[in-house]
């Protein structure tokens, strides 16, 4: 890119729980997809990490809102001034030019031809003179390394934070696919609701989430090289209001997660059984890959790869997956028949 061209080229992973751009090949904006607005005058007052640190903390002042829902708009409003905030903190945005905006933007594969109108329309209206749409699979594919064109088969398993999308890839298109509205933020309700019935602790979802990340577990039996430490979670009892401290172990979040990671587990199986038998045997030989953050959760893999049978893979750097390929998109929107425009 000159110094007198004007078009800037962005590809945009617009996650339920967290927007990514890349811009020339490098990661330029990793945020949560949360805006804070104002309640008195309804404009936007911050937007990513900072807007996610108001979650809670005074709701009617600021108002904390995730703009997507199970991977679509589900607060059109909120989505445009989220994206045009991320575009903002892009390092030498010429704001000042008002530049036109070649975008890739990803979008979950059962998308309705109104949910993606809504997606390009949010893209327009932020900016984008030039707006192309891929499927999240299809592009998590793509970001970690396979030819999607070829015709033999791959299986990807996008966990991210609203939905668990199973989709099998051939000759540049979604031969199977399967999607569930279960996946991070399920399993961090599964465990508000487990602290609350069991310990009488009244937590949220940024506690919740932490517990997650810090004993979180998919097996309730894990290696001693991966078992995590007892982590304590402070917070008021639902009872006394009074704080209470309580050390929680990776088993019995791993029990308390149970019935949605099984609901994961068989949306897998369920995508096999729809999967034409010799893309089954492609998948057979090179194994299913798992990306988005729910791919990190402790003994996951393992797990499904004993129940299924069939080796399943942790992408390398899985939160990044889609927004890589969805550059490398951006680099191809000419040869790349699969886009949507
Ligand atoms: P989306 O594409 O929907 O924005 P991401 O792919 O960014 O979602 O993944 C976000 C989800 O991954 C969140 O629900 C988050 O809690 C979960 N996550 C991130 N890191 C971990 C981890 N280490 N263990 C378990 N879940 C994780
Ligand atoms: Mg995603």
């Amino acid at each position: 890119m000159g110094f007198f061209s004007f078009t800037q080229e962005i590809a945009i992973d617009l996650g339920t729980a967290n927007t990514v751009i890349i811009c020339n090949d490098q990661v330029v904006v990793d945020e949560p997809s949360v805006v804070a607005i104002s309640v008195a005058d309804n404009k936007m007052v911050a937007v990513g990490r900072k807007a996610q640190q108001m979650i809670g903390k005074g709701d009617t002042i600021v108002r904390t809102v995730r703009p997507l829902k199970d991977g679509v708009i589900a607060d059109f409003y909120a989505c445009e001034m989220m994206i045009k905030g991320m575009i903002k903190m892009i390092p030498h945005h010429r704001q000042l030019f008002n530049p036109s905006i070649r975008m890739v933007v990803c979008v979950p594969s059962g998308s309705t031809e109104v949910e993606i109108r809504a997606v390009r329309d949010s893209s327009d209206h932020a900016g984008g003179r030039d707006v192309y749409m891929i499927y999240e699979p299809m592009a998590a594919a793509i970001g970690i390394g396979i030819d999607v064109e070829s015709p033999e088969g791959c299986m990807i398993v996008d966990i991210g934070g609203g939905t668990t999308e199973i989709a099998v890839i051939s000759l540049g298109g979604i031969v199977a696919n399967k999607s569930i509205r279960t996946a991070g933020d399920a399993l961090n309700q599964d465990i508000i609701e487990y602290m609350g019935r069991m310990h009488n602790l009244r937590i949220d979802e940024p506690t919740a989430e932490r517990i997650k990340i810090n004993v979180g577990s998919a097996l309730t039996e894990l290696d001693e090289s991966e078992a995590p430490e007892e982590y304590v979670v402070v917070g008021p009892s639902r009872v006394t209001a009074l704080p209470l401290h309580i050390p929680v172990s990776y088993q019995e979040i791993s029990h308390c997660m149970e019935k949605s990671i099984a609901k994961i587990e068989t949306a897998v199986l369920q995508a096999l059984e729809i999967t034409p038998p010799e893309l089954y045997a492609d998948i057979v030989k090179n194994g299913i890959f798992l990306t988005g953050g729910g791919a990190l959760l402790r003994g996951l893999a393992k797990r499904l790869t004993d129940k299924i049978t069939i080796q399943v893979h942790v992408a390398d750097d899985p939160l990044h997956a889609v927004a890589r390929g969805t550059g490398v998109a951006l680099k191809n929107v000419n040869n790349f028949g699969f886009l949507i425009r």
